[in-house]
């Protein structure tokens, strides 16, 4: 992933410190606050420059590279429920794994998640899979 890729553009709401910015200016500048999308200059600024200090103080790491094995369980278990969000390779298997233990079978998985039914056989196969290593580890 290039640096910054998926940051959105300061002065969104969506930027990382917008609730930083936004928190500052609200409390400092109330009248420009509410005339604002998210915060001042001087705020943003101010949140940036904080953020940055804070960066080299504690020698954080500038972007976080999201985590491949990471399995985000809320997501999973609305899967499990049948939500349908977008789910990670791993938190598929981690849904499939579950939805197998309650006897399902793989037609009825790929429906519930909405995923294609060869892709539920090599999801099972995976989640068989991770199962039997995790049982090795542990013994
Ligand atoms: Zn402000």
């Amino acid at each position: 992933m290039k640096r910054g890729e998926r940051r959105s553009p300061v002065g969104s709401r969506l930027h990382p410190l917008a609730g930083v910015a936004q928190r500052r200016c609200r409390e400092l500048h109330p009248r420009t606050a509410s005339a604002v999308a998210v915060a001042c200059a001087d705020c943003w600024e101010r949140a940036i420059r904080d953020d940055e200090r804070a960066v080299v103080l504690f020698g954080l790491p500038r972007e976080i590279e999201p985590d491949p094995t990471y399995v985000d369980q809320v997501a999973v278990e609305l899967a499990v429920a049948g939500h349908k969000p977008r789910l990670t390779a791993v938190e598929e298997v981690e849904a499939v794994a579950i939805l197998l233990r309650r006897g399902w079978r793989d037609t009825r998985i790929a429906e519930w998640l909405g995923i294609r039914p060869a892709r539920a056989v090599d999801l099972r196969a995976a989640a068989t899979a991770s199962k039997t290593r995790t049982g090795t580890e542990a013994a």
